[in-house]
C-alpha cells in the first residue's frame, strides 16, 4: 500500500530469481515505481521523482486522453489489420500530415516496436535497391532484433557484434565533433568525405550499399547534433552510390527537438525512409515506417507483409490520441521553450563546475557530458554514476548514456514544467558543489 514501507528490496529479489541477467535495471537499489503522473515518477513509499529520462511516454505518465482512447476503442474493435477500417486509413493520414510538405513520403507501414521499425526499413532498403548491404555509424542503438541489432554498433550495446557483425553491414565514423576523428565546427564535409570513400570501397568490392541508416541526431551519443552540413552531404553520397537513406527517429523525432517536429529536419534534408517508435503511443506499443509508395511496394518482391497487432485499431486510436494531445497542449513548443531554459541552466552549471564538458542537444532531448579533464574529454563514468545515484535522493530521476556512459541523458516527457526544469538544474548544481 501506498506509504506503508519500501518493497523496493524483495522486489529486487524477486526479480533476478526471474529475469536473465542482461535484462538492464538501474541503480545499486532500485526504486519501486507504482505510478506515473505527468513528468513525475511515485514509488511504493509515496515518493514523488521528476522523471527526466522517460522518452516513451512523451505526453507525460498517466494520460487521460490516452487512457479514455483505450477503454473507448477496445470495447468497440480490436483485431488484426487484414480488414478495411477506418482507424488505420485515419492515424496514417494524421502521421503523413506531420511530414514537411512535397517529401514523397507518402506511405505508412505500422509494426510494435522501434526494433521492429528497424528492421523492416532495413529490409525495404534491401528489397527496393536489389542490393544488402547497410552502412550504419559507429556507437549507434537501433534495437534488438536480429537485424537492428546487426546495426547497432555501441560497443556499450553489442559488444559481441565487434568480432561477429553480419557481412551486410558496413560500420562508417562516427561524425562526433566534440570527441571524434575530427573536432571542432566545419568538420561535417570530412566526415562526409569519409563516408564517401567507404561507399566507393564498398562498390569496387561489388557490395554496393543499399541504404544508409542514423539517427538525426546521435541519441545513443547523448543527443549530439549532427556537424553542420554533414547530413546534406553524407545523404547526397549515399544516393549518388544507389542507395537509401534512412533516418532513425524512434528517440529524437516527435516533437522532442522544439524547433523542428523532426529530427532530419534540424540538418534541411528529407529521408528516404523514416523510422518511428517510442512516443508514438505514450507507451503503448506502436512503431512504424515512412516510406514513399515506390519504395513500399518493393517489399511485394519479398510476399506479403503482415503483422498481427501492428496497425490495429485500438493502437491507431492511441496513436491518435497523442497527436491530438501533442497539439492542444503545445508540447513542442514546450519542448523548445522549457528545452532553452533547461540547456542554459545547464550550460551555467559548467560555468562552475569544471566536471561539466559539452552540454549536447536541442530541445528536450540533452546531454550533459562530464569529462575528467576538458582537454583530454577523459570520460568521468564513476562520476556520472554516482551522480545519478545522488540525484535519485534529491527526486530527480536522470541516467547516463553513451559508449562512455558518462553523459546524462535528458529526455523528460515533453509537458515538463519550467519549474522543474529549475528544480533539476538546481539539484546537478548541489551535487556537484557538496560531491556525492
Ligand atoms: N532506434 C533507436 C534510435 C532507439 O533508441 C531504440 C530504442 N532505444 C530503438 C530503435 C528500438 O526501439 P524498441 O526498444 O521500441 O524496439
Amino acid at each position: 500500500e501506498l506509504g506503508q514501507r519500501d518493497e523496493s528490496s524483495d522486489e529486487q529479489e524477486r526479480r533476478s530469481r526471474i529475469f536473465a541477467s542482461a535484462q538492464e535495471r538501474y541503480y545499486e537499489r532500485p526504486m519501486q515505481i507504482e505510478r506515473g503522473w505527468r513528468h513525475h515518477l511515485i514509488d511504493t513509499t509515496g515518493r514523488a521523482y521528476i522523471d527526466m529520462v522517460n522518452n516513451v511516454t512523451g505526453l507525460g505518465h498517466g494520460h487521460p486522453g490516452v487512457a479514455d482512447a483505450v477503454n473507448r476503442q477496445i470495447r468497440i474493435l480490436n483485431t488484426n489489420s487484414r480488414f478495411l477500417y477506418r482507424e488505420l486509413a485515419e492515424y496514417s493520414e494524421r502521421l503523413l500530415a506531420l511530414l514537411p510538405p512535397g517529401t514523397g513520403l507518402d506511405t505508412v507501414l505500422l509494426v510494435n516496436s522501434g526494433s521492429e521499425a528497424v528492421d523492416l526499413a532495413l529490409r525495404l532498403a534491401q528489397a527496393a535497391t536489389g542490393r544488402r548491404t547497410i552502412v550504419s555509424l559507429r556507437e549507434a542503438y537501433h534495437g534488438w532484433t536480429m537485424a537492428s541489432d546487426a546495426v547497432t554498433t555501441s560497443a556499450y550495446d553489442n559488444p559481441y557484434a565487434l568480432e561477429s557483425r553480419p557481412d551486410w553491414v558496413h560500420v562508417a565514423d562516427v561524425p562526433n565533433e566534440y570527441r571524434g576523428t575530427y573536432r571542432g565546427p566545419g568538420t561535417g564535409s570530412r566526415y562526409a568525405a569519409d563516408l564517401g570513400t567507404d561507399l566507393a570501397v564498398l562498390a569496387s568490392e561489388g557490395r554496393d550499399a543499399a541504404g544508409f541508416i542514423c539517427e538525426s541526431v546521435l541519441g545513443n551519443a547523448g543527443g549530439v547534433r549532427l556537424p553542420e552540413g554533414y547530413l546534406a552531404d553524407a545523404y547526397a553520397r549515399v544516393r549518388a552510390a544507389g542507395g537509401l537513406c534512412i533516418a532513425d527517429e524512434v528517440q529524437v523525432g516527435f516533437g522532442r527537438m522544439g524547433s523542428t517536429f523532426w529530427g532530419f529536419e534540424q540538418s534541411g534534408v528529407v529521408p528516404d525512409i523514416v523510422t518511428i517508435a517510442k512516443p508514438m503511443g505514450n507507451g503503448f506499443p506502436i512503431g512504424g515506417v515512412i516510406t514513399s509508395q515506390r519504395i513500399a511496394d518493393a517489399l511485394a518482391s519479398q510476399g506479403q507483409f503482415f503483422s498481427s497487432a501492428g496497425g490495429n485499431p485500438l493502437s491507431c486510436r492511441v496513436g491518435i490520441a497523442v497527436l491530438d494531445a501533442m497539439r492542444d497542449e503545445g508540447l513542442q513548443q514546450n519542448a523548445a521553450v522549457v528545452g532553452e531554459r533547461l540547456r542554459l541552466g545547464f550550460e551555467a552549471l559548467a560555468g562552475r563546475h569544471t566536471l561539466i564538458g559539452p552540454v549536447h542537444g536541442t530541445g528536450l532531448y540533452l546531454g550533459v557530458e562530464l569529462v575528467r579533464d576538458r582537454g583530454t574529454l577523459e570520460p568521468a563514468t564513476a562520476e556520472a554514476a554516482a551522480i545519478c545515484e545522488r540525484l535519485r535522493e534529491l527526486g530527480v530521476v536522470v541516467l547516463t548514456t553513451s559508449e562512455r556512459s558518462n553523459v546524462l541523458k535528458v529526455k523528460p516527457p515533453l509537458c515538463l514544467t519550467a519549474e522543474s526544469a529549475d528544480f533539476v538544474v538546481a539539484a546537478l548544481d548541489r551535487v556537484l558543489t557538496e560531491g556525492w
